[in-house]
């Protein structure tokens, strides 16, 4: 008889340093004997012994190999390093791409008839998704003004199922009060969910502060690298049937090749962030200084309203930020990002190489207006050596402003 590999409980790493738990996490026994990680488990057929075998196998699908749409150890094992970085989770679903974890776990949790409360500074792609297929399949959405706390309340009817919370916010950085909200979700019977990609659970350990499920794009800091799509759903034990109901039905998996790469990207998480953490900080308060900035939106600064919030509930920060130029509108940017050596212009974020983009805010709030004096340019701090990236965006402030 073949020797049938079964999902074994992940060990309890929640003494360890976070340092040190990015080494361990999700090494567990059966995943990689006698190699330091996973093989990549290629496979859509395992194979039963018997019929009783598969019988058994029906009866408890997701305790050993079963379908690969179920996973393999090389999924496995990235699901629960994942879990292990967030205290109070139940377990991690892996999705093709962040955006397929937002979805997935907000159709986990809505039904036709019901609303859902979305932060206003939501990641675009999120509000499409609501706008469309929720609208379609009966479920209202109506955004709220990502600042208002407790003031979450009165916006909470019968209908209402879940919150979807981003802090910061998108492209604008806004701190939410996140315990507020989810003692009053709690208090209602209503599920939270945030998008803690900007954070990660090093800097932020959402279900510690009353979430439900807290959603990764992986593509970005766990990644790491920008060669790899992929997004996580981390979710309580009182919610994870459900999240891993809907992702069963909506066939989601990832390829282990993928998953091998986002575990690589996971081990040097932290010497990554912290690196990208100080670059950032180090160049926002650079650009604080500098007369054609109007303000620094990063939350780690005393100057942004969020700060105070920040420092209560994070533990740190991450290397992507946006600044306000006094002057000038974004057709004109290029004139400040076209020739910048060290930055590449682009979307997504949290690789090892730096990326500007020009803010596009149309069609981005619904409840908030925003009054900014000029165009917004978003960085992604890579781990080039700040200072030649601070020489490089003076140069490109100075092509900028001989425009005026
Ligand atoms: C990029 C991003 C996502 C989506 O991730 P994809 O892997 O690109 O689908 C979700 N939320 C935020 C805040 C993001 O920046």
């Amino acid at each position: 008889m073949t020797k049938r590999l079964r999902r074994a409980p992940p060990a309890d790493l929640s003494g360890q340093a976070t340092g040190t738990r990015l080494v361990h996490a999700g090494r567990g026994p059966g995943f990689a004997d006698g190699v330091v990680n996973p093989p990549v488990w290629r496979a859509s057929t395992m194979l039963f012994d018997s019929c009783a075998d598969l019988e058994a196998g029906n009866a408890a699908p997701d305790g050993g190999l079963y379908y690969g749409r179920r996973g393999s150890p090389t999924q496995w094992a990235l699901e629960d390093a994942l879990t292990a970085l967030e205290p109070g989770a139940g377990g991690t679903k892996l999705f093709p791409s962040g955006v397929a974890a937002i979805t997935t776990a907000l159709l986990a949790v809505v039904k036709t008839g019901d609303e859902v409360l979305i932060t206003d500074s939501a990641y675009e792609p999120t509000r499409l998704f609501a706008n469309d297929i929720l609208r379609r399949m009966g479920v209202t959405t109506r955004y709220f003004d990502p600042q208002l706390g407790a003031g979450i309340a009165a916006l909470i009817r019968p209908e209402t199922s879940a919150i979807l919370l981003e802090s910061p916010g998108s492209l604008t950085f806004e701190i939410q009060d996140i315990p507020e909200i989810t003692a009053v979700a709690r208090a209602r019977g209503v599920v939270t969910l945030i998008d803690n990609t900007w954070a990660t659970p090093l800097r932020l350990q959402p279900l510690a502060l009353g979430c439900d499920i807290s959603i990764q794009a992986l593509t970005k800091y766990v990644g790491g690298h920008s060669d790899l799509m992929m997004g996580s759903a981390t979710a309580t034990p009182a919610l994870l049937s459900r999240l891993k109901a809907a992702t069963y039905r909506l066939g989601h998996i990832v390829s282990p090749d993928d998953a091998a790469l986002a575990l690589r990207g996971l081990r040097t998480l932290q010497v990554r962030l912290d690196r990208q953490e100080a670059s950032a900080l180090a160049i926002a308060r650079w650009l604080e200084g500098h007369d054609a900035v109007d303000r620094v939106l990063h939350p780690a600064l005393p100057a942004h309203p969020g700060h105070a919030l920040w420092q209560r509930d994070f533990t740190g920060s991450s290397g992507l930020f946006g600044f306000v130029l006094k002057r000038g509108t974004r057709q004109q940017l290029g004139m400040l990002l076209d020739d910048l050596d060290h930055f590449g212009i682009g979307f997504s974020w949290g690789g090892f190489e730096s990326l500007a983009l020009p803010v596009k805010m149309d069609g981005c709030r619904s409840v908030t207006s925003l009054d900014f004096s000029g165009p917004i340019v978003r960085l992604s701090i890579g781990l080039e050596d700040p200072a030649d990236l601070i020489a490089d965006l003076a140069a490109g402030l100075a092509r900028y402003e001989a425009l005026f």
